[in-house]
């Protein structure tokens, strides 16, 4: 599918994905100028934190327990002062609490005995941390003003492939072929543009293409396609059905 897109983009002439992304980031930045991280922390070790708790559920699950969770958890070593179910208890409404609470437990382990308490801020470093992924780490590192890498969850996968930005599925390679295409400076917001795009107009069933700021830039858009193939003509196969 993103593949299909990608030659979709050359074949109606879109122009260079290098060119397409500064132009889909300014229009987004204008679009969602309040997008941004909807976790609520305000520390590092409270980001790190949240950031681990958002697995598999929504931010604003998260938003929800936290503030208690955050009175009562002032530093890497509160964590483990505490028995193991009582956090389990605590963070239970996140989902996947005895998980959670493992990696959360040995991530402040890991805090007090290799990194003084802090949160550290390189990827390779906040990658050791138990239970800490490199998406994990992404959000944290850019939401700590230094993005080395760009966050790729499922609104950024089908939003890089709709706009034809990339040929891959592995989020890995989605996240290599847009650390190739995207500004540096961006790196950390160009994330929630998407994110905040796929959630308002971009979604995964029903694209409102009629709305979007990106249509003329868009492979995907269902209205570009609509006038170029017209009702008798074989649209190409992605777009037969719902883009996603
Ligand atoms: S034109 Fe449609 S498919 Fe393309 S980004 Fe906009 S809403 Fe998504």
């Amino acid at each position: 599918m993103a593949r299909s897109y990608v030659r979709e983009a050359r074949r109606r002439g879109l122009g260079r994905r290098r060119e397409r992304v500064r132009e889909i980031v300014d229009r987004l930045s204008r679009e969602h100028s309040d997008a941004q991280i909807a976790l609520r922390f305000r520390s590092d070790l409270e980001l790190l934190v949240s950031v681990m708790l958002s697995a598999q559920t929504t931010d604003t699950n998260v938003n929800r327990v936290t503030p208690t969770l955050f009175r009562k958890y002032r530093s890497p070593a509160d964590y483990l002062a505490v028995p193991q179910e009582e956090l389990e208890q605590d963070i239970y409404p996140t989902g996947f609490y005895r998980q959670k609470t493992k990696a959360i437990r040995g991530t402040m382990r890991m805090l007090l005995e290799e990194f003084d308490g802090e949160v550290p801020r390189r990827i390779e470093e906040l990658v050791r941390l138990p239970g800490v992924a490199r998406k994990t780490a992404n959000v944290v590192a850019a939401e700590l003003g230094d993005a080395q890498g760009i966050v790729v969850d499922t609104h950024v996968r089908r939003l890089a492939q709709r706009l034809g930005l990339t040929r891959n599925d592995d989020p890995v390679k989605i996240e290599r072929d847009l650390m190739r295409i995207v500004p540096r400076e961006h790196w950390g917001r160009f994330p929630h543009l998407l994110i905040w795009h796929g959630r308002r107009v971009c979604d995964a069933r029903s694209p409102r293409c009629e709305d979007c700021v990106l249509e003329d830039l868009c492979p995907a858009s269902r209205l570009a396609a609509a006038i170029s193939s017209g009702a008798s003509e074989r649209a190409p196969a992605a777009r037969a059905s719902t883009p996603g």
